[in-house]
């Protein structure tokens, strides 16, 4: 506990240096165009860039405000990552989990369903509790057995508003009457309603709101590219084309099928790359987890049979995605993390590797996890890029991801509301936490 309470005072003492930073001799990755801006330096002050340009200039413009100087020569600096599919853990974990998101250089996170009560968590945000965290989007989670009239739906949009949540997430659905409701209302109230693909149960049966409708109706954003597979891959060009032509988001969360059904399973999985980066005592951990769960499926053919069943079902859902990634249409990188293998904050990496293994460009790959983000909140000019008046929550890299997206790993700080943090003291932390 001494330890963890050191380092936690080293960590508060490096950000209380300066709300300012001058950050010097940088390549900027600025996303909003893919190129690399050579040997820039960066002001942010009071947690928003000032000012970017040659070290002398912005220096002179620096004058007289207080701030750090982070020479960072050599080294890369892009927006902070986004998490679009984030659980939240119960209340014991949330101040660890947020931490960890700041780890992995994640400076916003779309919270898709919690344990804890969202409401709580988001009053605690609000009155600091949380010393070190991520922007959070906090949602209002629909279920399945919930169904609203459309004066229901109406009330819903208000208090969604005033309660501070962002969006609706669409966990379940009860009935159809209910998606319009819900759907009609929040286009007058301007919120966004977003989440699984819409399916509700009648007479025991499984019925889709067909994809014409969901998308022509302003569903915001589809997880787990729901929806889709159960259309005939003839269907697929049509249904991307609609995708794209009402802009709706897709938070593929490949990796959540990758672990779920084992497809790295038997040796592959210890090539991902959160395994070269966390503590070995978590890697053991998931190693004994592991092979328990094996044994709990029926052992190690169970696993390969059920495995080579979900193949084809996964390919389809990465023939889609493909096809999302053609058409142009708009990706947000979802970790979704919660199984074996997957860790907070640092699994968007693993997202954004699979997405590379699959032919995704890294400058997609990137805007994905950071302005595509911002788009879906309708604030694509206020963060997820690097330029003059944007937000200076920003990651400074070893090497350049866009050279190979692996190197999304090699963050080195962490700038976010205003606050520099050292990762891989916060690592340290992490590890004093088994
Ligand atoms: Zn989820």
């Amino acid at each position: 506990m001494k330890k963890v309470l050191v380092i936690y005072f080293q960590i508060l003492a490096l950000s209380l240096i300066g709300q300012n930073y001058l950050i010097k001799d940088v390549n900027i990755i600025p996303i909003y165009k893919n190129e690399v801006l050579r040997k820039q330096s960066i002001l942010i002050e009071d947690g928003v860039i000032s000012q970017i340009g040659n070290y002398k200039e912005v220096k002179k413009l620096a004058s007289g405000n207080k701030h750090k100087v982070i020479n960072a020569k050599g080294n890369y600096v892009m927006p902070g990552l986004a998490d679009m599919h984030v659980h939240l853990a119960e209340d014991s974990l949330i101040s660890f989990q947020l931490q960890n998101y700041i780890a992995a250089g994640v400076t916003n996170i779309r919270v898709m369903d919690s344990k804890a009560n969202q409401l709580s968590v988001l009053a605690k945000k609000r009155d600091a509790k949380f010393p070190i965290s991520p922007n959070v989007f906090f949602s209002k989670v629909i279920k399945r057995d919930e169904s609203y009239s459309k004066n229901q739906a109406d009330s819903l949009m208000f208090t969604v508003k005033q309660s501070g949540f962002s969006f609706i997430k669409l966990f379940g659905l009860s009935d159809e009457n209910t998606f319009f409701n819900l759907m009609n209302s929040a286009k007058e109230h301007h919120v966004i309603v977003c989440g699984h693909y819409p399916i509700y149960r009648q007479f025991g049966k499984a019925v889709m709101i067909s994809m014409d409708t969901v998308l022509k109706y302003g569903y915001k954003s589809i997880e787990h590219l729901g929806g889709y597979t159960n259309y005939p891959e003839t269907e697929f060009e049509n249904l991307v084309s609609q995708t794209k032509k009402w802009n709706v988001f897709n938070c593929p969360t490949i990796d959540w099928d990758i672990i779920s059904y084992d497809l790295l399973y038997p040796d592959e999985y210890k090539n991902r790359l959160t395994y070269t980066i966390l503590p070995q005592s978590k890697i053991d951990d998931w190693e004994s987890e592991y092979e328990k769960a094996i044994e709990k499926a029926g052992g190690k053919e169970k696993v390969i049979e059920s495995r080579d069943k979900y193949k084809s079902t996964y390919d389809k859902k990465i023939k889609v995605l493909e096809m999302l990634y053609e058409s142009h249409c708009e990706l947000l990188i979802g970790g979704d993390a919660g199984n074996t293998f997957q860790e907070e904050g640092y699994n968007v990496y693993e997202e954004m590797v699979n997405w590379s293994k699959i032919g995704i460009d890294n400058y997609t790959i990137l805007k994905s996890a950071t302005n595509n983000s911002a788009h879906f909140f309708e604030q694509d000019s206020e963060w997820g890029v690097i330029k003059k008046g944007a937000k200076g929550d920003i990651i400074i890299l070893d090497k350049n991801p866009l050279e190979d997206i692996k190197n999304i790993a090699t963050v080195k700080y962490t700038i976010c509301a205003g606050v520099l943090y050292a990762n891989s003291d916060l690592m340290k932390l992490k590890e004093y936490k088994n």
